[in-house]
């Protein structure tokens, strides 16, 4: 089993990603508990492999490889935002909810396109990236919430070529479609014909 550090505190996190990865002999495991990363990085990338270089250098076992995800909503008609800021467009996940709403109340149906990002950067200890990957997942924005999976802006993101929202998937179905569930499996891809050991 390849062991490789998430750079994440999220052990929900960690749980759903090695539900993915063990089959391909990839296990991740939590960083060191000093790990607090700085996410100022003006793309998706950047803030990914800072969090993932902040997880390498707080290391105190034999760890070799580090690995980051940096995510989040991107809507058309508001440009790209929240972007970025996805996690921190409002305090809690239902205020952000009711803002990206309220943010879309004059849209018109064909403006409410959006799509969820991803990307993944693999590094070794000394921060030379091994590999990076970037998923996306098109769909566009609910008027109201519908089911109750997942986490985030799930329940208003409607899968494109699904009549469902994100949240009203199995943690299975989510894993297929999902921005971060393309974006490993590229990356479980790249690991499973590399000589990483
Ligand atoms: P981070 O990559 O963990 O920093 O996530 C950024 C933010 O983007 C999260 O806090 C969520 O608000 C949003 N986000 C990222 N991925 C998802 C997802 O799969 N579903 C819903 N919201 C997401």
């Amino acid at each position: 089993m390849i062991k490789i550090v998430l750079a994440t505190s999220n052990k929900h996190k960690v749980d759903e990603i090695n539900s993915v990865s063990m089959p391909f002999g990839v296990e991740f495991v939590l960083p060191d508990k000093n790990f607090n990363p700085i996410e100022d990085g003006s793309t998706f990338e950047e803030n990914s492999y800072a969090k993932a270089l902040a997880a390498a250098q707080c290391e105190s076992s034999e760890r070799k490889y580090f690995m980051a995800d940096d995510s989040g909503l991107c809507v058309d008609f508001l440009n790209g935002a929240p972007g970025l800021k996805s996690a921190r467009y409002a305090p809690s996940a239902q205020e952000r909810i009711e803002k990206l709403l309220g943010a879309l109340k004059d849209a018109k149906e064909n403006q409410r396109g959006a799509k969820f990002v991803c990307s993944l950067v693999l590094i070794d200890k000394t921060g030379k990236i091994l590999n990076k990957t970037f998923g996306t997942c098109k769909g566009k924005i609910a008027h109201s919430k519908s089911g109750d999976g997942g986490f985030g802006y799930d329940p208003i993101f409607v899968v494109e070529n699904k009549n469902v929202t994100m949240a009203q998937l199995s943690e299975e179905e989510k894993n297929l479609v999902s921005h971060r569930g393309r974006a490993l499996m590229d990356m479980l891809m790249w690991i499973k014909c590399s000589d990483l050991k």
